[in-house]
Formats: C-alpha cells, structure tokens, sequence
C-alpha cells in the first residue's frame, strides 16, 4: 500500500509526556519539598529541567508541535482549578500565604483542613482532584504556570502547542463544595467561567501560542442534550473570540458519538480525535458529518494507553482515508503518553526478542514521527520502518509466549456449565451451613493484615540475598502464626492468613502466571508522587503451580476455625495491567479465570471450605459509553463465575468490592454468584446494604462497619449501630460483620482494637435478635 504524499506534510505532535523523569526525579524532589528537605527553588529547578528533558527528548525525536503546560507537580485538574481561581474557601487562606504550599494543601490536606477529593480520570488509573465549585464561585484568570510553560518551550526554538483542559470536561469533573446543596449543577457555571479561559488563551497568544489545545475527553461519555448544548455554546464563545490562538479541540478515551457534529461545526480551527479501540467509530462517525471542511485535525492513531507497538501499515490506512476528510491531517497518540511509561529500552530483564513489541512514550514519539512522514511523503521514505515493524508483529504472532496450544485448547473446550455453579444458591446456602457450622452475622475480615515495616524488610532481604527462601518463608509462617492466634483470640468466625507474602494483590499473582511480564522502570503516576509499575499480560495464561495453597494450608493447620483462601479475580488482574491488543478482553479474562480455577479447585482439595476471590476493579472498568457496558459485564462476570464455579456445593464463595457507587453494576454483582459478598459502606452509613436490598440480591453480604481508609478506631456501639442499619435491609441470616477493606495499610494497635470491637457489636446484635 502507498499513500500519495499530501500538500502539507503532516507534523508529528503528543498532547502530554511522563512527568517523573527516568529515575522518578520528580517524585524525589516534591515529597524532598514536603520532607523539609528541598527548598522550593530546588523544587522548582527540577521541575524545569525534567520539563526541558523531555522536550529535547521528543524533538529529538522529530515531533513538530510540543506540548506544553501539561506538566504538573501532581495533577492538572487541580493545575485548571488554580488557572481559573477556583480555589476552595478552606484553602484560600494558604494558598493566598504561599501558592506552592496552597498548592499541596489542596491536593494532601493538612492537619486542619481536608484536602479536594479524588477520583479516576475516566477509565483510567490516574486520580485526579476534583474541582469544588458552588453558585457563589467566582472564577479568575491566572496565566502563570500556562505562560511560563509555553515561554520556556519556545525558548528551544520548537514549535509548541499548550495544552489546557476544556471548559466543558472541567466543569463536568467538577461536584458541588461541602457547603453547597448536593444537586447543584457546575455545568450552570459555564458562561461565568468561560471570560477566564478566553483571558488565558489571550495570555496565551500574547506570549506566542499559536495554537491551543483544549481537551474535552468528558464529551466522549453519553451526554444529555442540555451537557452538549453547553459544548456548543463553549466553543461559540471561544471560537468568536478575537484576541486568541488557533483552538484544537482534542477528544481521547473514546469515540465523541453524539458530540462529533456539535465540535464539527463549531468555529474552532481543529478537533484531535481517538481513532484507536472503540474509538476507531470515530471514522465512520467522522465520513457521516462530512468531513471538516476547512479544519485541522489531529489523529490520534498510536495507543496512549497500552505499552504495545503499533500496527503502522494499518495506522497509514486509517490515516489515509483521514485525508480525504480534513483540512489538513496531523498525527498523535490517542491521548496523553501520561498513562504509559517512559522508556522500553531501559528495561533490561525482558528478553530482547519480547522487548521489540513494546512502545513506551518514547518509543510511541517514534512511530508517531514516523507516521507522519509515511503519510505526508509518502510510504517509500518509510520502507525500513515498515519492514522492521512487520517483523516484530508477526514475530509477536507466531510467538510460544503469545501462543500456547494447551492454554489456546483449554479455553476452547469450555462450556457454558463450567461457569456454572452445580447447586442454586439455597441449596448451596444449606449444604454451607451444616458444613461451616457458623454462627448467626459471622465475623471475618477482608484477607491483609497489617503489612508492617518487619514484613517489608523481609522481602527486600529476600531480593537482595540477605536471606534465602527458607528464611523468608520462616518470617512469613512467624507472621501467619501471629495472625491466627490474634484471630481466634478476638473471636472471629471466618479466619484469613492475613496476606502477609503479597507485596501487591495482582503483581503477586503477576509473577507467578505464565504469559505475564514484569517491568523494572515501567512506572506509571497512579496520582500526586505515587506510581505504581503494572505487570504486562502479554501472552497465554498458564498456571504452573499452586501460587497459595500452602500459604492457606499453614494458616488452617494452627486452627479449627474456617480459614479463607485469597485470591485476586480476573476482571481486577486485568484491569491493573496492560492487557493484550491481539484478542479480545474476553479472551485474556478467560485465560486468566481458567488459571485461576486451578487455584480455587487446589485451595478446595487442600481442605479449604471458604474461598474469597477479590474483584476491586469491577466497577472501574466499566465502559465509558453504556451501549459498551452490556458486553463488558457479560465477559466480566463469565470469567468471575469460570474461577470459582469448579467447587463444590458446600465449598463457600466470598467476593470483595470497594467503592461506594456501584448501583450501576448492582445486577453484575447479582450474575457474579458467589455465596458472600462484602463491601465498602461505613462512610456511607450502609447506603450499599440498601441498594442490595432495592435490587432483591438474593445472597449473604457484608456491608463493611469498619472504615480502613482512617485510623479512626470505630467504637462497638457505632459498629452495632451499622449493623442494625444494615438489618433493616438484610435479613439476619444473611448479614456479615466485617470491615470495608483489607488492613494492610493500617497499623497494629488500631486494626486490633477496632476488630475486637467489630466482635463485640456483633455479640452485642447476636443478644438483641435471639431476645426478639
Ligand atoms: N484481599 C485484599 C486485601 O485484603 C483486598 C484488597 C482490595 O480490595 N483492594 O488486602
Ligand atoms: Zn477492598
């Protein structure tokens, strides 16, 4: 395939790059200002040579148009909610004593404030802060950290592009203030915050900018007519602006649908729009409003949330029928290389082979760069390029690792019934009661402990050579035994072995599944200074021996009470890794689940009678658009029911949920099946218990009393007073007694007292029904 060269060559550009820096300077230097350790200037001077670095890096690498303005010292959500003054009440006072210390006590808090809530950015894993706004804001222009940006960029002599977030997606993220009637709506907000934008753009221009990105990834979700009449009536105003810059409306996470014509005929001079996953709608989409006529656009071709090469043969395609289609046509990653890391060639543990079909930011910058010049001179100055990036996919293809016969012959001979339980529910209900023996609103807890400074040590000892496995292993029974015996001191019910070998709930499991790769230096910012390296599912599944069983076995031999097997489910071992792009989501969930199931069916065959396994991210994964979310949930759940349908009847199955809206996914919890659930509620006083309730879930659950996320000890009588909140929703013989989450992150003196009165509200409640 040739593509005829266009009359402007296309340019290359990125909308965001990794902030950190390769060795995580960034995050050295921020919690060093918060330590006391390193002076603001400091701060700020790595800051500014981080920012310079990756400059250089991607014009180096031949990208036209830099972003700017997309860097931040911890997320550019809170970065708009200073450029437009919004700042809360409660931290004007330090904001107004010293900005970069306002700054952080927004995004942390402090002693005596609380910081802005924090949420996922669309599907993805990085939190931002949320905006607080109310009907008495009252916004403002700040510039600065846009302009400064912008002016150092242009200082290198590279053609640069500020990148703001959108009026419209800014207002949409944002949730009334504390004070504020809960159903005010931001969105009313618009036509006052609007004069700010238009007063930055016209900063921005004065100091150069000749064109502006305002990104609107919220107009990718479903709207209502009255959300896209806004969108309209933003880019009216902005667009009739005289003192401004070109205007580049970017979309990204998925396909605009309803929005596309609204920002097709908006006077802006460009859209950036996703053309990858399900976003590639946005072609067809793009071909039915005819075209942009006399626009820029901007396509965002190469994946900006997962780490494998691109296709370029079918990118050039997309791109070619593109051209037809705009002004002008420009190429980019699908959003911002934030969500990737940095570098691929820094890995060193991957085998050379392997290390070929992944692109990290940098090497994303590379296959935009050549994209570009493939699609505005044409495919002869590319051939190397082709040839080599044919290569490596089909050695990706044909790989053992991507391709294993006996996962492949597995996954295909399973059928509808292996994903079924053998015995309804009730059945299940009573073989579990004769067999578990367990007493009327059973405690248990949610499966970790506190992981304290001892247990750390211990698995960096392990790595570093200081002990062997057998010393390790030593320190690990030592803890389990501690953990029983404060269990069955306390008098809990439903024991757990308290977690204390996994350094995290997927990347445990991670490195002992076949077909998964660990990264050294792949770190992606989850938020603020934390970021977290995602394992990388990268071929077949297999499992080639128990990963818990003896962990679990141990445990039950120090007792006569039920201990619980734990393991991390599927949809959430997917959702904290990068996933395959060569089969479907529902494919790799399936591969995993099977895995999985050998586990389940061990733990089972090694004596253990109650099985928890972990499904956090069900909810976070959930489609953006709602038409999508059917067939998720579908998979989703499948794959749930394939790991735990193998046991039997009176074999108990728990799953564990934390967050607190999820009466969208309410059915989904209902198809899921297992025997137990429990459930992040305390903040939220058992809203969960009710919309359970609503729903008829027919099940035991557990609506958490024990709010982990604080080191809050909850008194008996507030846990009883849950409980019987909880009664009211769900009957007695199916109510558990547990926190909202597991205990790793807390320590032992109030995990201890708080469980001790856990029990003792359930005693207490326990007394009050067999009274009744
Ligand atoms: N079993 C896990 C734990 O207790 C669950 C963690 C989670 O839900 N995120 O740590
Ligand atoms: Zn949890």
């Amino acid at each position: 395939m040739t593509t005829k060269p266009a009359a402007t060559p296309a340019r290359a550009t990125v909308y965001g790059y990794p902030r950190q820096g390769q060795h995580r300077e960034l995050k050295k230097a921020i919690e060093g200002y918060w330590k006391g350790r390193v002076t603001a200037d400091a701060l700020r001077d790595t800051a500014a040579k981080l920012r310079r670095a990756h400059w250089r890096q991607l014009a180096g690498a031949g990208i036209d148009e830099l972003p700017t303005g997309d860097f931040s010292l911890y997320d550019h959500v809170l970065d708009t909610t200073v450029m437009v003054g919004a700042i809360p009440r409660r931290h004007r006072e330090a904001v107004d004593g010293d900005p970069l210390d306002g700054y952080f006590a927004m995004a942390r808090g402090t002693q005596d404030v609380a910081p802005l809530e924090m949420t996922k950015w669309f599907d993805t894993n990085y939190h931002y802060l949320v905006p607080e706004l109310g009907p008495d804001t009252v916004f403002s222009a700040d510039s600065t950290k846009q302009v400064t940006e912008l002016r150092e960029a242009l200082a290198l002599g590279a053609a640069a592009r500020p990148v703001l977030v959108g009026p419209v997606t800014y207002l949409l993220l944002a949730k009334p203030a504390p004070d504020v009637a809960p159903d005010f709506d931001p969105l009313t907000l618009l036509d006052r915050l609007l004069p700010a934008y238009a007063e930055v753009l016209a900063d921005l221009r004065a100091a150069g900018a000749e064109w502006a990105q305002l990104d609107e990834p919220a107009l990718v979700q479903d709207r209502t007519p009255a959300e896209l009449q806004a969108a309209e009536r933003a880019y009216r105003v902005l667009g009739t602006l005289s003192d401004r810059p070109k205007l580049l409306v970017a979309s990204y996470f998925d396909r605009l649908g309803e929005a596309l014509p609204v920002l097709a005929k908006a006077p802006v001079e460009g859209l950036a729009l996703d053309f990858t996953g399900a976003a590639a709608a946005n072609l067809d989409a793009l071909a039915a409003v005819g075209g942009l006529p006399g626009k820029r656009l901007v396509a965002g071709v190469v994946d900006g949330r997962n780490i494998w090469i691109n296709d370029l043969a079918k990118s050039l395609a997309t791109l070619g029928t593109l051209l037809g289609l705009a002004d002008r046509v420009d190429v980019a990653a699908s959003c911002s290389l934030l969500h990737v890391p940095l570098d691929a060639s820094a890995e060193r543990d991957i085998e050379p082979q392997v290390l070929r079909w992944l692109a990290f930011a940098r090497q994303k910058s590379a296959e935009i760069v050549t994209l570009a010049r493939g699609l505005g001179r044409g495919t002869d100055t590319i051939t190397a390029e082709l040839a080599a990036n044919r290569a490596d996919l089909a050695s990706r293809a044909h790989s053992a690792l991507t391709r294993d016969p006996a996962v492949r012959a597995r996954t295909e001979a399973v059928t509808a019934a292996d994903a079924r339980r053998s015995q309804p529910y009730a059945e299940r209900a009573a073989a579990q009661r004769t067999h578990l023996g367990l007493p009327l609103l059973p405690t248990t807890t949610i499966g970790s402990f506190p992981q304290t400074g001892e247990l750390r040590s211990a698995r960096a000892d392990l790595r570093t050579g200081r002990i062997d496995t057998a010393g390790y292993e030593e320190r690990i029974k030592a803890e389990i035994r501690e953990v029983i015996s404060f269990q069955e001191k306390t008098g809990l019910d439903v024991l757990v072995h308290g977690e204390a070998e996994r350094n995290d709930m997927v990347q445990y499991f991670a490195e002992q599944l076949t077909g998964y790769l660990a990264t050294q230096h792949g770190w992606v910012q989850s938020y603020g200074t934390r970021y977290v390296r995602p394992p990388i599912l990268a071929g077949d599944i297999s499992r080639p021996e128990p990963m818990t069983v003896r962990w679990t076995t141990y445990a039950q031999s120090l007792t006569t009470k039920p201990v619980k097997g734990m393991l991390t489910g599927p949809v959430t071992m997917l959702a904290w890794s990068f996933v395959r792009d060569d089969q479907p989501l529902g494919d790799t969930a399936r591969q995993v689940a099977l895995a999985l199931r050998e586990e389940v069916n061990d733990l089972e065959a090694s004596g253990t009678s109650v099985i928890q396994v972990d499904e956090p991210a069900l909810r976070e994964t959930l489609p953006l658009r709602s038409s999508d979310r059917p067939a998720y949930l579908a998979w989703a759940t499948e794959a749930f029911r394939l790991t735990t349908a193998g046991v039997r009847p009176d074999t108990q199955i728990h799953t564990h949920m934390c967050y607190a809206e999820f009466g969208d996914v309410v059915q989904a919890i209902d198809d899921l099946d297992a025997d137990v659930i429990s459930l992040e509620a305390a903040r939220s006083h058992m809203q969960v218990a009710r919309e359970l309730a609503a729903h008829g879930y027919p099940r035991e659950a557990g609506p958490g009393v024990y709010d982990i996320h604080s080191p809050r000890v909850p008194s008996s009588a507030e846990a009883a007073e849950l409980l019987r909140s909880g009664l009211r929703a769900i009957p007695a013989e199916r109510l558990w007694v547990n926190p909202d989450c597991g205990l790793k992150t807390r320590g032992w003196p109030e995990t201890r007292a708080s469980l001790e009165n856990l029990v003792a509200a359930a005693r207490t409640v326990r007394e009050e029904l067999s009274g009744r």
